[in-house]
């Protein structure tokens, strides 16, 4: 059977950003991929029990994901709130989704604390990008899933095979 994919639910469209909303990838592969059912999806923040909507979160000081999964950084929501912990356990629950699916890739949105890959914000909530990957990429890329940005989805498709 063909491999299947993890996709963030928010590219899918669904409303579990922090904001409220989705922010759907409207791409002819990714509607090709859902049709032949090999799309699975997780927002791991909501796996780790955050409500729809929250405030904003950003890895501190300028540090990734990585950083936070060896317990250098944490990940602090614009009013104060140490969200570090959520943002670990949305990680593992969205490892072992997919690993319990057989994914050996991910597509995820880029920019997220938890989903970004090619870049994260620095922290200061000035929307100031920096390249690093967050929580979840960083421990999907540890478990050995290959993670590519929604803007990869061509790159995706070749190391499918497609
Ligand atoms: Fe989207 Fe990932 Fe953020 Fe959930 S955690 S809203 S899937 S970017």
């Amino acid at each position: 059977t063909a491999s299947k994919i993890l996709v963030s639910a928010c590219l899918l469209g669904h409303a579990v950003r922090y904001d409220g909303k989705g922010k759907p990838l409207a791409h002819p592969l990714l509607e090709r991929w859902r049709q032949e059912g090999r799309v699975v999806t997780i927002c791991p923040e909501m796996a780790a029990g955050m409500p729809v909507p929250r405030p904003p979160a950003e890895i501190e000081n300028g540090m990734s994901g990585e950083d936070v999964l060896s317990g250098r950084a944490r990940v602090m929501e614009i009013t104060g709130g140490d969200v570090t912990a959520e943002f670990i356990a949305g990680a593992e629950k969205a490892v072992v989704f997919a690993q319990a699916n057989g994914c050996r890739h991910a597509l995820l949105i880029d920019g997220s604390p938890s989903c970004g890959s090619g870049f994260i914000y620095d922290g200061s909530f000035a929307g100031k990008k920096l390249a690093g990957n967050g929580v979840t990429a960083a421990l999907m890329a540890r478990a050995g899933i290959a993670v590519y940005s929604d803007r990869q989805i061509e790159e995706l498709a070749k190391s499918l095979g497609f």
